[in-house]
């Protein structure tokens, strides 16, 4: 008997189960292309990126674990939820770090002059993100932007409607983000969602990001954390996380 388990995706392809979240396990590649055959459908569909700081928030949070659960799809950001996976027995095929799926589909809405709507961070950040955005991707349209502390939902789903985007990002961080993606769905005429956490904030270059090779060796958490010590308190559940799933694995075994 697997500790793990691989349970019927939403759309046509099965997923894996780690404690308690459903993950996609598509590496980078397939989970562009399904996030692009999404954006095509038009039908508000919205991805999510965890990490092991979301599933273990999704333990004592509902409406969190409800969105990740109905999200079309989940890929692991964080190099905890490959560690989990691979300590579970079913390993992920590899990590997808949100902001590398974001740039990817940039990419791809470059090529085609796709519209891109920015959503989240203090005010003033996104403008600054779109602009390297559109430094890098000529092709995009960025087609409307807006921070992410907002207390009315309804002028911000009229102005995204009207505007009515390829891709959206979501950057409000976690559990938001992802809570307003599930609760806004069926009224937003987008392409597809995505919820991003700092990505504009790395895009507007007020965060940087870990370098290439830090990257590499699964150490972006570490960067982070020395770049921003408060982030400690948040970053205590990697570990409990790798513990949980080591706890998994061996009650599972004795069954
Ligand atoms: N944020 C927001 N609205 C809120 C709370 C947070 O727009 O009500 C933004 C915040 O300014 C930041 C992002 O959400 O840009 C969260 O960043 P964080 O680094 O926590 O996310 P992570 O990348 O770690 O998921």
């Amino acid at each position: 008997m697997l500790f793990i388990s691989a349970l019927p995706e939403k759309g046509d392809t099965l997923r894996t189960e780690i404690l308690g979240v459903e993950f996609d396990n598509f590496n980078m590649e397939e989970a562009a292309s399904k996030a692009l055959e999404l954006m095509k459908q038009r039908s508000g569909a919205y991805v999510v990126t965890p990490n092991p700081e979301i599933v273990w928030m999704c333990r004592d949070n509902a409406a969190l674990k409800e969105a990740v659960a109905e999200a079309d799809l989940v890929v692991a950001d964080g190099i905890g939820v490959i560690y989990g996976a691979r300590i579970l027995g079913t390993p992920l095929k590899e990590r997808v770090p949100g902001i590398d799926l974001g740039t990817e589909l940039f990419k791809a809405l470059s090529e085609k002059g796709g519209k891109l709507y920015l959503l989240g961070a203090k005010p003033g950040i996104a403008e600054k993100a779109a602009e390297t955005i559109s430094g890098r991707f000529p092709g995009i349209k960025i087609c409307g932007t807006a921070d992410g502390y907002f207390k009315d939902d309804e002028p911000i789903i009229e102005k995204i409607n009207a505007a009515a985007p390829d891709l959206l990002l979501v950057c409000l961080g976690a559990p938001k983000q992802e809570i307003w993606m599930h609760k806004n769905a069926p009224r937003l005429n987008v392409g597809l969602m995505m919820g991003l956490g700092g990505v504009l904030d790395v895009f507007a270059g007020t965060v940087q990001r870990a370098p290439e090779s830090w990257q590499k060796l699964g150490l972006e958490w570490l960067y982070r954390l020395i770049r921003q010590p408060s982030r400690i308190k948040r970053m205590i559940k990697l570990p409990v996380f790798l513990l949980a799933a080591i706890g998994q694995r061996i009650r599972g075994k004795k069954k």
